[in-house]
């Protein structure tokens, strides 16, 4: 439960460095850059691993709230980056235990990430655990937070009531506007998120379909 999860009371007390070793600076001992891509519930770790190459300079951070599964995919990263010692891959992925719907910023300011994935989630199928959805609209209010401008949601569930729960949270937000079919067949990450992780995998397996949808954070409405 909550009061066993350790997160940080603001951004900067948190010890990125033990995260991403490889970005250190040597001659200021500090990160050269910050979170900027974040996989909420990612599970066993195949979409960060797969976005590593693509996003060499990108740190990119996996958020899980399960231990075990956030120690596998810790060893998975600890392994890959030591097989890949002469390329320095994988240095940019990591991975942390925490609830998303609780504290993501304590973890990220303002405006700091770029894309935020949001894949295969807890279906949460049952009308009253709705509210255990990773996408509400107080959610949604923090997601928009975290992300810059022009700042992109990625959605993907084979679950087609949460798909239509999703785009009905976001449709309704006025911090972001969906990208058309058009968009998404020319992104990279869609293409990466529906074929990279654990779960997309199993769906293909069952052949089952997956729904994607993608929005972009748009600016903050002028008040007058
Ligand atoms: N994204 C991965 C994939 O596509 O293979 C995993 C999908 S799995 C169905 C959903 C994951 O979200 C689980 O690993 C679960 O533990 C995690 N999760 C659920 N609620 C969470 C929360 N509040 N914060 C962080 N992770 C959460």
């Amino acid at each position: 439960s909550d009061h066993k999860l350790e997160y940080p009371s603001c951004p900067n007390d948190m010890d990125w460095k033990k995260l991403y070793p490889g970005f250190i600076d040597p001659e200021t001992n500090e990160l050269t850059s910050k979170v900027t891509i974040a996989d909420i519930g990612c599970g066993f770790g195949g979409l960060l691993i797969d976005l590593s190459p693509e996003f060499p300079q990108n740190l990119i951070l996996g958020m899980e709230i399960r231990v075990q599964v956030t120690n596998y995919v810790e060893d998975r990263i600890i392994a890959l980056r030591s097989q890949n010692k002469d390329t320095k891959a994988y240095q940019n992925i990591s991975v942390l235990r925490g609830n998303a719907m609780k504290f993501l910023p304590n973890f990220f300011e303002k405006s700091q990430l770029e894309k935020i994935f949001f894949c295969f989630p807890d279906p949460h199928f049952k009308q009253r655990k709705h509210k255990a959805r990773i996408v509400t609209n107080t959610l949604l209010s923090e997601y928009a937070y975290v992300l810059k401008e022009g700042g992109i949601v990625y959605t993907i569930t084979d679950v087609l009531d949460l798909h239509e729960w999703m785009v009905k949270h976001l449709e309704e937000h006025p911090l972001f506007e969906r990208l058309d079919k058009e968009w998404e067949s020319q992104d990279k990450c869609v293409q990466i998120m529906t074929n990279a992780t654990e779960e997309g995998q199993k769906v293909e397996r069952k052949k089952g379909a997956k729904y994607i949808a993608c929005y972009r954070r748009v600016s903050n409405p002028v008040i007058i």
